[in-house]
């Protein structure tokens, strides 16, 4: 059945959905530095364009591993953001970095700032922003 014709259907009625048999693909990590299908589709729901604030970019979106892959081998989707080529580029190869304080809680965007810029973790001594928790548990990305 089409969008449509379930639109016409069900007019200004609320659906309600109970998943029975579903993956819990947001909590689960895995070892290998690609995100699964399953979580870039949760990651890409959560956000639908670039995760920096006041960006707005949704072409090309790139994945960007909030601590480096290098460092914690695995790959979790708390830990996942959708970043434009742009701001990748400037995180990865110019050292800007995100600013160490909670993401905005309506929009989950964060502050991307250059190195000079004294919000820059580097200039505030504080750690840098972490994934709020570890992964639950491992995934074998190949389920
Ligand atoms: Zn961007």
């Amino acid at each position: 059945m089409s969008i449509a014709a379930t639109r016409e259907l069900i007019g200004d009625a609320a659906l309600k959905f109970i998943l029975k048999e579903g993956r819990d693909v947001y909590n689960t990590a895995h070892a290998r530095r690609s995100m699964t299908a399953h979580q870039k589709t949760a990651v890409l729901a959560m956000y639908q364009e670039c995760c920096v604030a006041g960006c707005g970019s949704r072409v090309g979106l790139q994945d960007d591993h909030q601590v480096p892959w290098a460092k914690t081998r695995h790959t979790w989707a708390p830990g996942m953001h959708p970043i434009c080529p742009h701001h990748h580029d400037r995180k990865t190869h110019h050292r800007w970095d995100f600013v160490p304080e909670p993401p905005d809680p309506v929009t989950g965007h964060l502050r991307l700032v250059p190195p000079e810029d004294p919000d820059h973790p580097d200039n505030t001594g504080t750690p840098r922003p972490m994934p709020p928790d570890q992964p639950a548990r491992e995934l074998n990305p190949w389920d």
